[in-house]
């Protein structure tokens, strides 16, 4: 069946659900409710409490009556009762109603209920004068856009589930569902749209869930990292990692060690290693990162680390080649925009395996990359990847081993479910001597005085950054841009004093150069994009202003944040706002309140909940539809074991497997192509 041939749905109402990302009837039967109101339960009006959602079952006293208030607003009010007591019934606007209501028939009226202590009310009901319509039933709520109301997506979905419910066809395999009591699909599906009791919605959305669940975490592991060949690398045991780690300058933390210890463990034996390293913001993964190409370089391989920005691949060149400089490592920068005859010339070094080591963007993965001996690929910032790019990278070479960094800690339901079976180590302490960024959060109307603070670190030695929002002139956001920001600063307060701009527009030589000048102390203010976000690691800059910090997220601006207080200098973070909604000056107070990047991420997902960790590049395409990845942490886990049990026992070879394989490819598809976490 089409979707035009529903009753209700013509050409108008077609578009509008196409843009809802309904496009069949298969959309439409799994575009599930967001929310439910339980209109089932007839109450007496004398148990009713304040605030009651509510069914009553009653009859009107007299005909209503409506006063005219002032000009488009009138109010219509009747007395009702059942057989405990009164209640006083009111519509807004709504006149006609008083024909409408006859005297001795009973009516249904839902709507919320307010009390005090001499009077029982019910403001602008639902009302119906039979069972098992509009009321007597727990009615769904649909996610809505202009030109559908919630009533035409009961009766669509009404008319499809009569006609075409059963071309529904159960994913999970007939075996599993018997074995966990799962009902079928077909149940699942009418259930969630129409459930008639709390159980029978909790046992459909249980079903469903699991069904993504079991999808996704199908998808992910096929997408592991390619498994065809057993021949992993198995390093060298030697002492290099000690030889590293006493070479250093400072001494490396607890955390930072047990890091290093896994690695050595992963990379001498004989399976591949596939790990995270997650440390907050300062903690210092870097260091790490070069423990473990210090080994591999030494054992004879080439190692690629991969960064997601041209200044933060550029800086990582630096910082390696400075600390690789006395051990001999040859160490080269690839980038998208070097000439061609760098380009040439780096591209023979790498395939001839006179560079050890190749620190680039994404310009490494690209296919006329080719490596003589890669052993070992770490992406820094591992979040900002796509899932897809990860997959590339790590199948350059004969399997080499992989380390993934990322700043931003992931659930552990969350890596459970998007990497299955990688390994977590966690650097969860900051190196010793750091202070706590000082962070506040003020008006506009603060700049002079933020300038002098500025002026004043400046005489003490220190650097600053400032950061604004767009680069492009938007006067529909109001929003401040770089250029302007940079042209008004420097005239109206730093006209004496070096300060310099960034942004992604730049070419990369002159964001080098920018970067360069702000390194070396040269330039003491830079204004900036968002593009000085990750990873950027200048000791000396102690002060960070974010211009309409109300615009970022809370990771976002924790990250900004980790640009400073990278030394046991006292750092600070002024948020300069016009937070004006609940959720926005909630994160101000998270900021001001909150330093660790965990505790951070831990009430970003309260306030924002799981979906929205995950960004997709085109966006209105969530990746779940049903499962929450909080609320189901539980089921989640269970369907990592339940996996294991399938992969492990090859049962997706049975032909009963076969509706949940392809959706299993369909999955793998999208989240290759759209999924990035961020
Ligand atoms: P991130 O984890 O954010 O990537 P970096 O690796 O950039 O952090 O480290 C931040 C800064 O801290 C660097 O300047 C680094 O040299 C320094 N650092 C790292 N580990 C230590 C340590 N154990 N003691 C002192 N400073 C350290
Ligand atoms: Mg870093």
């Amino acid at each position: 069946m089409e979707l035009s041939e529903i009753k209700g749905i013509g050409t108008k109402k077609l578009e509008v659900l196409n843009s809802m990302g309904i496009h069949d009837v298969n959309d439409l039967l799994n575009y599930f409710p967001t929310r439910y109101e339980n209109r089932s339960i007839v109450k007496n009006i004398s148990q009713l409490k304040d605030q009651d959602n509510c069914v009553i079952k009653v009859k009107f006293i007299d005909k209503p009556v409506t006063r005219y208030i002032r000009k488009n607003l009138n109010l219509t009010t009747a007395m009702a009762f059942d057989d405990t007591a009164k209640i006083n019934v009111s519509w807004f606007n709504q006149p006609f109603i008083r024909n409408q209501i006859k005297p001795d028939t009973t009516y249904y009226l839902y709507g919320k209920i307010q009390r005090n202590r001499n009077q029982i009310k019910i403001s602008s009901p639902i009302m119906s004068k039979k069972f098992g319509g509009k009321i007597g039933i727990i009615y769904p709520i649909y996610k809505l856009k202009k030109g559908i109301t919630n009533n035409d997506m009961i009766k669509f979905i009404d008319y499809a589930l009569k006609n075409s419910i059963n071309e529904v066809k159960s994913v999970i395999p007939y075996s599993m569902r018997a074995s966990y009591k799962i009902e079928s699909k077909r149940d699942a599906i009418k259930n969630i749209h129409k459930p008639t009791s709390y159980a029978e919605f909790k046992k459909a959305r249980t079903a469903l869930v699991l069904e993504e669940i079991l999808i996704m975490q199908l998808a992910m592991r096929s997408i592991k990292i390619s498994n065809n060949s057993s021949d992993y690398i198995e390093f060298a045991k030697d002492d290099s990692i000690n030889e590293f780690v006493s070479s250093l300058k400072f001494e490396l933390t607890k955390g930072q060690l047990d890091a290093i210890k896994d690695i050595e463990q992963d990379m001498i034996s004989p399976r591949r290693m596939n790990r995270l390293i997650q440390g907050d913001v300062g903690s210092g993964k870097t260091v790490v990162a070069e423990a473990a190409m210090f080994k591999a370089c030494k054992c004879g391989y080439q190692c690629a680390f991969m960064a997601p920005t041209d200044i933060l691949a550029t800086q990582h060149f630096e910082s390696v080649s400075e600390d690789f400089k006395d051990s001999g490592i040859r160490v080269c920068l690839l980038k998208s925009d070097l000439s061609k005859a760098d380009k040439e010339i780096t591209l023979r070094g790498i395939k001839s395996g006179y560079f050890q080591i190749i620190v680039g963007t994404h310009a490494i993965i690209q296919d006329f990359v080719e490596f003589n001996k890669l052993g070992l690929v770490i992406t820094d910032e591992q979040h900002r990847f796509g899932v897809g790019q990860r997959k590339k990278i790590s199948d350059k070479g004969d399997n080499p081993d992989v380390l993934v960094m990322t700043a931003t800690p992931i659930p552990r339901t969350l890596a459970l479910s998007y990497y299955g079976d990688l390994d977590i180590s966690t650097i969860n302490e900051m190196p010793k001597g750091r202070k706590k960024v000082e962070t506040y959060s003020v008006g506009f109307s603060y700049e002079k005085r933020i300038a002098n603070f500025i002026r004043k670190q400046i005489n003490l030695g220190f650097q600053a950054y400032i950061v604004c929002p767009l680069i492009e002139e938007s006067e529909s956001l109001d929003l401040e841009n770089v250029t302007a920001l940079y042209d008004r600063l420097n005239r109206e307060y730093f006209s004496d004093i070096n300060i310099g701009m960034l942004h992604g527009k730049m070419k990369s030589t002159e964001k080098d150069e920018i970067m360069k000048k702000f390194i070396e102390g040269d330039i003491k203010i830079l204004v900036s994009t968002t593009v000085i976000e990750v990873g950027v690691n200048v000791k000396r800059a102690n002060v960070i202003v974010i211009y309409n910090a109300e615009r970022f997220g809370l990771s976002q601006l924790h990250q900004l944040r980790g640009r400073v207080g990278r030394s046991s200098d006292q750092a600070y973070c002024i948020l300069i706002n016009n937070a004006s909604t609940d959720q926005q000056m909630e994160r101000m107070n998270i900021m001001v309140t909150t330093n660790s990047g965990f505790e951070l991420s831990q009430k970003d997902l309260l306030m924002r909940g799981s979906g929205d960790l995950l960004g997709t590049r085109q966006s209105g395409i969530p990746m779940l539809n049903i499962a929450d990845l909080e609320k189901d942490a539980e089921l989640i886990e269970k369907v990592s074991m339940v996996c294991d049990f399938i992969l492990g026992n090859k049962l997706y070879q049975k032909d009963e497997y076969e509706n949940l394989n392809r959706e299993v490819v369909k999955f793998k598809e999208k989240l290759l192509k759209d999924v990035i976490f961020n």
